[in-house]
């Protein structure tokens, strides 16, 4: 049989089946809770080609979000996305209510030390990041880890274009939490960051270092407490378990919510006392 027919046939046999399967097992909107039907998503030819390509140089957007999100909530609260844009703080990333003016630092970068030199995010911490963040974490959806992945990996190409990190590290859990999880979150959405596929569209990625720190021990949750509270509660809880492998390097510390910044300033101080040459950080929400 002539290839092209073949192969004509085929891709319409999978798209009858695709569109059965979508009609038999409707999807749970991870946001909403309803019932509703698989659109073409994020196909892996869409991974590969020229579209994602493009749409990796963009900064993370509304359409980005739905377009990746498509097997875990509906087009409908997809648009609820809120991705971070200017004006925003120039060093920890927060979005200034007025949404006119420049890039500027803002009064608590002004007062206080954040070791870090620049933090930034996929989006604002909303109803959209946050489900897809709970089903990762807490609804063993381990498939989020990709499109959470590429989501990062579009952040990093959009604020970190100019100023290449050396070295991606994941903000670690502690050894109880660990083993009773299973899985590091933050570690599995960025993993894929050393996907072969991906190199070859981008320029080179920094390499992912999954033990560099450790966490020395447990920390009671941040919820409800201020600033200095949060700060105290993070004091040496981290340790280098690698020390050689930082010096001279560019650290771009990943996690998965900047609330108040303590767990990653306090990542970020270590890694600078024991020699490495700046850290900035990444997460996939930040709180306003
Ligand atoms: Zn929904
Ligand atoms: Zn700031």
């Amino acid at each position: 049989m002539n290839p092209d027919v073949s192969g004509a046939t085929h891709r319409g046999i999978v798209r009858i089946w695709n569109a059965f399967k979508g009609a038999l097992f409707p999807l749970t909107c991870l946001m909403c809770g309803q019932f509703y039907l698989q659109r073409p998503g994020l196909s892996k030819s869409f991974q590969r080609g020229a579209v994602f390509n493009e749409l990796i140089k963009k900064p993370p957007s509304v359409f980005l979000f739905s377009r990746l999100m498509t097997s875990y909530v509906c087009p409908v609260c997809a648009q609820q996305f809120t991705p971070i844009e200017s004006p925003c703080c120039t060093c920890c990333g927060i979005m200034f209510k007025s949404r006119e003016g420049v890039d500027h630092l803002c009064g608590e970068c002004l007062n206080s030390k954040q070791f870090f030199g620049m933090a930034r995010a996929v989006g604002v911490y909303d109803q959209a990041l946050m489900a897809v963040i709970h089903g990762l974490k807490y609804g063993e959806k381990v498939g989020l880890a990709t499109p959470l992945s590429i989501l990062l990996l579009s952040a990093y190409q959009y604020f970190w274009h100019d100023r290449p990190m050396d070295l991606v590290v994941p903000v670690p859990l502690y050894g109880r939490r660990l083993r009773k999880r299973g899985f590091n979150q933050v570690y599995l959405a960025i993993r894929h960051w050393e996907d072969q596929k991906w190199q070859g569209a981008l320029p080179a990625l920094p390499m992912v270092a999954r033990e560099v720190l450790r966490r020395k021990r447990s920390t009671p949750p941040q919820t409800g407490l201020g600033r200095r509270e949060r700060m105290q509660n993070m004091k040496d809880a981290f340790e280098l378990s690698a020390s050689h492998a930082i010096i001279k390097k560019r650290i771009l510390l990943v996690d998965d919510v900047y609330t108040t910044g303590a767990t990653v300033r306090e990542c970020a101080r270590i890694l600078l006392k024991e020699g490495a040459e700046a850290v900035d950080i990444l997460t996939l929400a930040r709180a306003m």
